[in-house]
C-alpha cells in the first residue's frame, strides 16, 4: 500500500519548505517535490548544530539504541518503501528488498560498534614526573565527532547508499548530526525512509533535527548545503562530475572542510594466460554477466579487461562477445543516466582505434541500456586517457596486450580504483607475482578470481582507492571503518579526571580495549 507524500523538506519534527520550484515522482503523482532553498538550507543545519551539542556527547549504548530503531523502523515499512522504490527506479522488488536487508544489518553494525566501544581509538601515556631531564606529561588520546555532516545519496543504490545508508549510520554513529540532501532519482522513497529516521529519533529521546532531509533537482541546495558555513564535512556516493564539483565548492569555503567523495570507478580485470587456457569460455560468460548485471549500474562494475594477445583470448573474446550479443537491453535508473550511458557507448564507437565487438538485443524497456563491448590495443590504450573513464552501464572494453611487459605497462598507467581483480591459476599467480605490487598501488580492493560486484559489509572491507575512485583514498565508505570519516583525534594533556571524557578514566569504566603505553590492554590502568 502506498502512503501519501508531503513532497517537503523534513526539518525537525515538521514538514516545510519555502521554495517554489518544484519536481516529479512516478510513485506520488499527486504531490510536487519541492526543491530546497538556500533558507531551508540553513534551517536544517542550524537545527543539526545546536542538536549536535547534545548528541555528541550521548554514550555509545544510547546512540545504538537510536541505530537500531532506525532499523526496526525501516524494517516495518518494508513492503512500502520497496514498492515506491520500484516505481521509482525500475529496479526489481527483490534486488530491493535485500538491500533494505541490507540497510538494516549495516545500521544494526554500526550500533554494535558504538556499543562495545573500542573504535575510540582511546590512548593513554601516562605522566611521567620523575623522567630526566624533564618530567613527561600524562598525555590521552581519543577519537571526536566533527559536528553537521552533509550526506549526498546515489541514485543506484536508493537504500544502502541513500537516506539511511552507509554514510548516515556511520556520521550518526560518531556522534555527528546529519543533514541528507535526497537524490532526485528516488524522492518519495527517500522521503518515506527520512520519515522513518526521524520517527526513530523522536522514540528514542534524540535531540531534534539530529536528522534532515533536503529534497533538491537541481544541483542549487547540494551546493548550498556544502558551502553552509556550518556544516563540517561531507559523504558523498555518486558520480566523478558531481563529486567533483562538490569537492571544489567545499575547497573554496572560507573554512574548508573534508568531502569524502566516493565516486565512479571501471574497476579493471586482468585475465592471466593460464586461466584462459583451462577454462576461457566459462571466465567470459561469468564476466560478462558481471558486466550486464543490474544493466551495468553499480560502482564495481567490471568495465574494463586486460589480457595477452594469444589463441585462447581469441576464443575468450569470442564468447565474451556473443554473450554480450544475445543479452537483452534493461530500464536504466533515470533519463539522466541512460542519456549519459549512450553519449559513452557512440563515442566509444566513434573511435578510430577501438573496435566495436558486439551489442545486446534491444528491446522496448523504457531508458533501455544495450549492452556494448569493445576491443583496443595497449598502444591505443595509453593514447587516450578517455578509454579509461567510466561508462556507467553496460560497457566494457577489452585491451589486449603483445607480450606481459605491455600488459605490466598498461597496468602501470591505470588510474585510481575502487576494485582490481585478477583471474589465473596458481601457476600464473607466481608467473604473474609482479603484477600484485603494481595493483597494490592502484585500489582500494584486490581479488583474486572473483567478480568485484557485490561488496560485503563488514570490518576489513574496503571500498575507497586512489582518486578518481575517491577524492580521499585514506578512507573506506563500507564498512565500520567509514565512522572514521566523520571524526578527529583529540588530545588531553594533563587533565583531571573529572573533566576527561569516561573513555580515558584510570579505571576503564567502559571496559574498552586502549593502547596504553603503545600496548593494547582492556582493563584499568596499572598503577
Ligand atoms: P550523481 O548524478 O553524481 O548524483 C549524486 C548526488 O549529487 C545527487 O543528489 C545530485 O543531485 C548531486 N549532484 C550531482 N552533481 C552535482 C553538482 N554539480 N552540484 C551539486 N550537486 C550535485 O550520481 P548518480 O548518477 O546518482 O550515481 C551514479 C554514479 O555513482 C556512478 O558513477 C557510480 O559509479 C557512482 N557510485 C559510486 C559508488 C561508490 O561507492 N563509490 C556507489 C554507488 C554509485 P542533483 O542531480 O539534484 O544535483
Amino acid at each position: 500500500m502506498l502512503m501519501t507524500f508531503t513532497g517537503k523538506q523534513l526539518i525537525g519534527y515538521a514538514a516545510t519548505a519555502t521554495g517554489h520550484t518544484t519536481f516529479a515522482s512516478p510513485a506520488a503523482t499527486d504531490v510536487k517535490f519541492i526543491d530546497a532553498t538556500p533558507a531551508d538550507v540553513h534551517a536544517a543545519a542550524a537545527l543539526a548544530a545546536k542538536a549536535f551539542e547534545h548528541y555528541r556527547q550521548l554514550n555509545g549504548a544510547t546512540r545504538a539504541t537510536f541505530l537500531e530503531r532506525i532499523a526496526d523502523e525501516l524494517a516495518l515499512v518494508r513492503a512500502s518503501l520497496v514498492e515506491t522504490a520500484q516505481l521509482e527506479t525500475g529496479l526489481p522488488a527483490a534486488r530491493l528488498d535485500g538491500e533494505i536487508t541490507r540497510t538494516v544489518n549495516q545500521l544494526k553494525l554500526f550500533a554494535s560498534l558504538v556499543r562495545e566501544g573500542s573504535w575510540v581509538r582511546a590512548m593513554i601515556d601516562p605522566a611521567q614526573p620523575n623522567r630526566q631531564p624533564l618530567p613527561k606529561a600524562d598525555i590521552r588520546q581519543l577519537q571526536v565527532p566533527l559536528g553537521v555532516v552533509g550526506v549526498f545519496g546515489a541514485s543506484n543504490f536508493p537504500f544502502a547508499f541513500s537516506v539511511a545508508g552507509g554514510d548516515t549510520a556511520s556520521a550518526l554513529a560518531s556522534g555527528c548530526t546529519v543533514v541528507y540532501k535526497a537524490h532526485p532519482g528516488h524522492p518519495a522513497t527517500s522521503e518515506m525512509t527520512g520519515l522513518a529516521v526521524i520517527r526513530a529519533a523522536r522514540e528514542t529521546g534524540m535531540p531534534e533535527g539530529v536528522f534532515a532531509l533536503l529534497q533538491g533537482a537541481g544541483h542549487e541546495s547540494g551546493v548550498s548545503l556544502v558551502t553552509h558555513p556550518l556544516v563540517s564535512a561531507i559523504g558523498f556516493t555518486g558520480s566523478l562530475k558531481g563529486g567533483r564539483a562538490l569537492f571544489n565548492a567545499a575547497s573554496q569555503r572560507e573554512e574548508p572542510i573534508p568531502v569524502y567523495a566516493e565516486m565512479g570507478s571501471v574497476n579493471p580485470v586482468i585475465i592471466l594466460p593460464g586461466i584462459l587456457a583451462e577454462k576461457g569460455t566459462d571466465l567470459a560468460k561469468t564476466l560478462a554477466a558481471s558486466n550486464t548485471l543490474g544493466t551495468g549500474q553499480f560502482c564495481t562494475n567490471p568495465g574494463v579487461f586486460l589480457a595477452q594477445d594469444s589463441n585462447d583470448t581469441t576464443s575468450f573474446l569470442q564468447t565474451y562477445a556473443a554473450t554480450i550479443a544475445a543479452t537483452p537491453a534493461d530500464g536504466m535508473l533515470t533519463d539522466a543516466i541512460s542519456a549519459s550511458y549512450a553519449t559513452g557507448v557512440k563515442a566509444l564507437e566513434n573511435k578510430k582505434d577501438v573496435q566495436h565487438l558486439a551489442t545486446g538485443v534491444a528491446t522496448e524497456k523504457k531508458r533501455s541500456g544495450i549492452p556494448n563491448t569493445f576491443k583496443t590495443t595497449v598502444s591505443a590504450f595509453l593514447k587516450d586517457v578517455s578509454l579509461q573513464e567510466e561508462v556507467f552501464g553496460p560497457s566494457s572494453i577489452h585491451i589486449v596486450a603483445e607480450s606481459k611487459e605491455e600488459l605490466l605497462n598498461a597496468i602501470r598507467q591505470l588510474h585510481g580504483q575502487l576494485t582490481l581483480s585478477v583471474w589465473g591459476t596458481a601457476e600464473d599467480f607466481v608467473n604473474f607475482q609482479d603484477i600484485f605490487r603494481v595493483l597494490e598501488t592502484k585500489g582500494g580492493r584486490l581479488i583474486c578470481n572473483g567478480v568485484p560486484t557485490g561488496v560485503e559489509v563488514t570490518h576489513a572491507m574496503m571500498h575507497g582507492g586512489p582518486y578518481p575512485a575517491t577524492s580521499n583514498s585514506k578512507y573506506t565508505s563500507v564498512g565500520t571503518n567509514a565512522i572514521y570519516r566523520f571524526t578527529r583525534p583529540l588530545c588531553y594533556q594533563n587533565f583531571p579526571k573529572h573533566l576527561l571524557p569516561q573513555a580515558l578514566h584510570d579505571e576503564n569504566p567502559l571496559n574498552l580495549w586502549r593502547m596504553v603505553n603503545g600496548n593494547y590492554e582492556q582493563g584499568p590502568l596499572r598503577a
